[in-house]
């Protein structure tokens, strides 16, 4: 029998989490999640903190209900804020623990992590990394992720080919006892926080991210069976404003509260009583360029980040941020992000290719703005979509779009443009 810890990450669920699924079940769990310390610092050139408070607090929110869960299966969940390795490393020499479990992350500070506990740990303490949250594992891709086609068209051309996504798996009745005497529980936000705290979306972005498994449900129903908007989604994912033209589950999927596997179910199932359609297609296709972002960022590496010492912004740079850059629809876009934490994609594509295309930036800078601002921040999709759009690393092949056609195209009347019109609350805190 063993001593277990489980290192939470991007994957705060219970159900369909391999984290939680065991063969002969441990002696003892200890679960925790470290929140970097380093991520609440502002970035010196940024001027903005790697993780901002609209995240912040769909982060706790997601925490929260996690916690709630555990216990209801006699466990727990303690939740740190300082440096990740040192604090696990810490918990596992002074809990006696043998075992840890990690998802295998796609990002490279979180693989480096990883590398760093298994070193400081040595052979004496298992550490295995688990793959969670995508739609295919490692072993079940067509091809070794160093072969990974530099192109989504070629990944998805080869998957297609031959391919099942493994069902979701339900959530332990049970879980094994809290250790003796190990510490639980987390601070409140507004103690590691207070902007975190206070923070609200801007009415106008039609919609309220709620952090946690329960809310990412809600959502996922609300969008197959109450509104049926799925049977849409083709037609109306350009769209920018409302509500329900997209599904809107990726603060949940970046946090792993779902995974791409329960939601990939779900449309099966509306399907099977609907029947599949080109919208049906186009959702499962979305979270296929999910995965393959997460392959990609793996066999990147460091250089997924395009070299991380970021240059200085210039002006145009901070005008773009705070929506000020004159073109309405651009501006548009900018002011919601910073106002909501999220935007459409769409809409993403649009901003991210006015400042390359247009105001020649560094889209180094631009990922690291979008960092800070969204709350669905996932660091495969977030950078491997502004490498894509700019076209530098796998994929070089020039993507910059001319906004004033795609104004005409996506806003005819001018009503996104009107909307944001009036600035909101940046993500500054301040009036833009
Ligand atoms: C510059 C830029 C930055 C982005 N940063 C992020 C990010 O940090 N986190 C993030 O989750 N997505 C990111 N995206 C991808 C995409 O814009 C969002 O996933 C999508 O807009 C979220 O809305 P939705 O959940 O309604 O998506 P839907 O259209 O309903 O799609 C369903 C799901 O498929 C996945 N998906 C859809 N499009 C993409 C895509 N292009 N790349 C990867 N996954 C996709 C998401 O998980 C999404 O929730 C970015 C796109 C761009 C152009």
């Amino acid at each position: 029998m063993s001593r277990m810890l489980v290192w939470l990450r991007n994957d705060l669920r219970l159900a369909d989490n391999p984290l939680f699924h065991f063969a002969t079940p441990p002696e003892s769990l200890l679960c925790v999640y470290v929140l970097d310390e380093a991520w609440l610092t502002p970035l010196p050139r940024l001027g903005a903190s790697r993780v901002g408070p609209a995240r912040l607090q769909f982060l706790w929110q997601s925490l929260i209900e996690l916690r709630g869960e555990l216990l209801k299966r006699g466990s727990d969940l303690l939740v740190r804020i300082g440096d990740p390795v040192d604090a696990v490393a810490e918990l596992v020499v002074g809990h006696d623990i043998d075992e840890v479990r990690v998802r295998a992350d796609a990002g490279w500070e979180e693989q480096q992590a990883t590398a760093q506990l298994a070193e400081r740990l040595g052979d004496a303490v298992i550490l295995s990394r688990q793959d969670a949250g995508t739609l295919l594992d490692e072993a079940s891709l067509p091809m070794a992720v160093d072969d990974l086609p530099a192109s989504f068209s070629a990944f998805r051309r080869k998957v297609e080919q031959d391919w099942s996504v493994p069902g979701a798996v339900p959530a332990p009745v049970t879980l094994p006892n809290w250790p003796a005497g190990a510490p639980r529980g987390f601070p409140p936000l507004d103690k590691v926080c207070e902007r975190a705290a206070a923070w609200a979306p801007d009415p106008r972005g039609g919609f309220a991210f709620t952090g946690g498994e329960a809310a990412g449900w809600s959502r996922l129903d609300h969008y197959l069976w109450e509104s049926g908007a799925v049977a849409r989604y083709k037609q109306t994912r350009n769209v920018l404003a409302g509500a329900d033209f997209s599904t809107r589950l990726s603060p949940w999927l970046s946090q792993g509260c779902l995974s791409a596997r329960q939601v990939h179910d779900a449309v099966r199932a509306w399907e099977a009583r609907h029947g599949a359609n080109d919208s049906s297609y186009w959702l499962v296709l979305e979270l296929l360029w999910r995965d393959y972002f997460h392959w990609a960022a793996r066999q990147e590496g460091a250089s997924l980040f395009g070299g991380r010492e970021l240059p200085v912004p210039s002006d145009d740079f901070r005008a773009w941020c705070d929506g000020r850059t004159g073109v309405p629809f651009v501006d548009a876009a900018m002011r919601e992000l910073a106002a909501t934490g999220w935007l459409s994609n769409r809409a993403r594509q649009n901003a991210a290719s006015y400042l390359v295309r247009d105001l020649g930036g560094d889209w180094r800078l631009g990922a690291a703005w979008f960092e800070h601002c969204l709350i669905d921040h996932d660091v495969a999709s977030n950078w491997g979509n502004w490498r894509y759009l700019a076209g530098v690393g796998r994929d070089t092949r020039p993507r910059a779009l001319d906004v004033h056609d795609q104004a005409g195209h996506y806003d005819p009347d001018g009503s996104y443009a009107a909307l944001w019109q009036v600035p909101g609350v940046s993500a500054h805190g301040e009036e833009t």
